[in-house]
């Protein structure tokens, strides 16, 4: 069985905590470096939820996507619900370990496992890293690019979106003509609103990421309108559901690493559905719901200022 330190060694391989952005906080949040590991859990968010299914699994190692602590603090209070988690962590012996901006831009990374869950074949990086002469081919950066075998509508690429990517209250949110064909497609795991000219410039019919605004999606669709015969069109997957396909990613790597070292690891994926959004309310169809107008008690005195 291997130490602690062993495998986050191996981690520390897959995704150099020096790839990360600057402003991440990426590594080992909390863990003895001596201590034994067998069982390991995968999720997206260390939040309360997972980490008491690590405890309940008898995991020794929880990797998150996502930071515990992404600004620093100054406390661990168990009065605080992210102190809550570090004591119950060190409690029931469970190290926790963060991959975030490191494993975005890693070979592969998480948007190559959005891709695959879409069925894209990936063609390479969305925004390839700068100065990476240990990364010849360029399979690194941010995002991914892809193309289906065959071009389906727009509707369909969205549906089995839908189907391939885990289930969430809200689900997807699509921007463009149902009927419009895709072949080629933008990916980003989480948040990518921020990569708009970069899916521009790569000419794709589709871009699939999250927590897509208004302002941008509705500037990038007037644009598209006008300059690109409509595309890309836009698909708001969510964010935890567009990250989570990392996460078998990763544990399959870590798989693949303790049958290398005969370490017999255990992974495990975490199915809780830490998407913070828990209820989606459909709006009435149009033949009960009168003119598509708001409700005068809802609409606004004055027009909205742009945020
Ligand atoms: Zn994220």
């Amino acid at each position: 069985m291997p130490a602690l330190s062993d495998v986050v060694a191996a981690l520390e391989a897959l995704w150099p905590a020096g790839r990360a952005e600057p402003w991440d906080a990426v590594g080992t949040v909390c863990g003895d470096p001596d201590a034994r590991v067998e069982r390991v859990l995968f999720a997206v968010d260390p939040v309360r939820e997972v980490v008491d299914e690590a405890v309940e699994l008898g995991a020794d190692l929880l990797v998150t996507h996502h930071p515990l602590y992404l600004r620093g603090t100054s406390t661990v209070s168990a009065g605080t619900f992210k102190g809550r988690v570090v004591h119950t962590l060190i409690k029931n012996d469970v190290a926790l370990h963060v991959a975030h901006t490191n494993a975005d831009r890693a070979d592969p990374g998480v948007s190559d496992a959005l891709a695959g869950a879409l069925g894209l074949r990936v063609t390479g990086p969305l925004v390839p890293d700068a100065d990476a002469p240990d990364d010849p081919a360029g399979r690194r950066g941010l995002g991914r690019l892809g193309e289906l075998d065959a071009p389906v509508p727009l509707r369909e690429f969205a549906d089995r979106a839908a189907a391939s990517l885990p289930r969430t209250a809200t689900g997807l949110r699509v921007a463009g003509d149902p009927a419009g064909e895709v072949r080629t497609a933008a990916v980003c795991g989480g948040s990518g609103d921020g990569l708009f000219d970069a899916v521009r410039a790569a000419g794709v019919d589709v871009y699939v990421t999250a927590d897509l605004r208004h302002h941008p999606v509705s500037e990038a669709q007037q644009h598209a309108a006008l300059a690109a015969g409509g595309r890309p069109y836009l698909i708001d997957a969510g964010h935890w559901a567009t990250e989570w396909p990392w996460c078998e990613q990763a544990a399959a790597q870590l798989d693949a690493i303790s049958d290398r070292n005969a370490w017999g690891l255990r992974t495990h994926v975490s199915r809780i559905v830490t998407d913070p959004w828990t209820t989606h309310s459909a709006a009435p169809t149009a033949s009960t719901a009168g003119p598509p107008t708001p409700h005068a008690s809802l609409a606004p005195t004055s027009p909205e200022q742009p945020a």
